[in-house]
């Protein structure tokens, strides 16, 4: 009889398996400089059937027994197994909603399009999926006795806030860079509010990042931005969650925007596990979604991934993802060549009128989701998606924590976008006749024959 399994996992280098550190020793990098990830010991794994794994993480959803009833923790042996459960900083999340867009896939003349809204979440982003793995390793590190002093990143938006609130559950110091003056007030809060320390830098994204990177060399501060491969552990549980939610049947597509491209790798990462461990016998396809003023990835895609040129990305709409050079450009082209992946682009004007027309069907996307949608749009037109094929959407982060732009479309004030899906307030004195009549007239012209 074999013994109780001893799951076991571990940094290793992207370029040489045999080069590996501990989980809790402080390492971001490889010696030659390339990526770590963190690597699973897949025979343990695989003492358990694929019909028993399946078993266990149905029988964990939403169940309150710590910390099973997370969506990333419903699944720690395959995370970080040996982490302490008293270690673990969880807000329950995962377990996100994936729900059929009826309406907006008719329109579009597809018959099976489902978003996965990865920011109905705690602090409204995909990032808590990493961020709970991190600061849970932070806790058991110090439980251990490692001196860390605090977690820092540097960000301008949704790390932060993902980092901020984890911290602060955990009663660990937070320390957040921010380019002073670059920062919208909604960025701003979750970290002011959740009691980081806060600095806000005269400079900007890269000079912050620079800053993060020297007190994390010099002072012993935890690194928390994406270079740091516990992160995407966490990520990486969305795509199995998303075959789970089908009951293990996989679909035709999965379409993700990407910018530092942690996200993509990890979407890739999390399938890998369920087509090695047998619990999926085939692979869907995906397709990584860029604004076309931050496209380094559509670029090197272009010419079959030969070459990548890291580029000055320009200001998009879709702000999380203005990226030039990607930290995990090498995760993200390894794993497009896994799946048969795409990358398509989007301009200014497609991410916003996508966001806005599927707005009209009942949803509220963020920029980045707006990507997605005008990437898959794109991809339909060109009959590469067939009308009948199973799409997801991954979408990254809840509109309500992107409304500048929202509300800017619908006032036609966005530069150079025509807002063709506008829907401005109607302006009228509190006159019952005056009122009807133009009620009257709206409805017909928008739902009559
Ligand atoms: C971070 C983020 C992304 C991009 O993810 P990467 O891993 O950097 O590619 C996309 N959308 C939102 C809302 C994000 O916060």
């Amino acid at each position: 009889m074999a013994g109780k399994p001893e799951y076991r996992a571990w940094f290793q280098s992207i370029e040489d398996a045999a080069e590996r550190y501990p989980l809790d020793e402080v390492v971001y990098t490889a010696s030659n400089g390339s990526l770590l990830e963190v690597a699973h010991d897949r025979d343990e794994l695989s003492k358990t059937s694929a019909t028993d794994w399946k078993a266990l993480f149905r029988d964990r959803s939403h169940i309150t027994e710590w910390p099973y009833g997370s969506g990333v923790w419903g699944k720690k042996e395959w995370v970080l197994p040996e982490v302490d459960n008293e270690n673990i900083v969880s807000m329950y999340e995962g377990n996100s909603n994936l729900f059929w867009a009826d309406r907006y896939g008719r329109e579009l003349g597809l018959e099976d399009l489902w978003i996965k809204q990865c920011g109905n979440s705690h602090t409204g982003s995909f990032k808590d999926l990493g961020m709970t793995v991190l600061v849970s390793m932070v806790k058991e590190m110090v439980s251990r006795g490692k001196a860390i002093p605090a977690v820092a990143c540097a960000s301008t938006g949704d790390t932060s806030a993902a980092l901020s609130a984890y911290a602060a559950a955990a009663g660990l110091p937070a320390v957040v860079f921010l380019p002073r003056g670059k920062v919208s007030i909604a960025q701003l809060i979750q970290p002011i509010a959740n009691g980081a320390i806060v600095f806000a830098l005269d400079t900007d994204f890269d000079g912050c990042m620079e800053i993060v990177r020297e007190v994390a060399q010099k002072d012993g501060i935890y690194l928390a931005n994406s270079m740091n491969s516990l992160r995407i552990e966490g990520q990486k549980t969305v795509g199995i969650e998303i075959c789970e939610q089908f009951d293990w049947e996989v679909p035709d597509w999965m379409i993700i925007p990407g910018g530092n491209l942690g996200n993509v790798s990890a979407l890739a990462k999390g399938l890998d596990m369920l087509v090695d461990l047998g619990l999926v016998d085939r692979r869907p396809r995906i397709v990584c979604a860029q604004a076309e003023a931050a496209n380094p990835l559509y670029l090197s895609y272009q010419r079959d991934f030969a070459v990548f040129e890291p580029i000055a990305a320009r200001p998009t709409l879709a702000t999380a993802i203005q990226i030039g050079n990607p930290v995990s450009i090498a995760k993200a082209i390894s794993a497009l060549q896994r799946y048969d992946g795409i990358v398509e682009q989007a301009s200014e004007a497609e991410i916003a009128d996508s966001c806005a027309r599927a707005d009209k069907t009942g949803l509220f996307n963020c920029p980045h989701t707006g990507v997605a949608l005008a990437a898959m749009e794109k991809l339909l037109r060109r009959d590469v998606i067939k009308s009948s094929d199973r799409v997801v959407v991954l979408s990254t982060a809840h509109g309500l924590k992107f409304i500048d732009f929202k509300v800017k479309y619908h006032e036609m004030a966005l530069k150079g976008i025509a807002s063709d899906h506008a829907n401005a307030a109607i302006e009228l004195p509190a006159r019952y006749g005056a009122v009807r009549d133009e009620m009257l007239r709206q409805i017909d012209s928008r739902f009559g024959g």
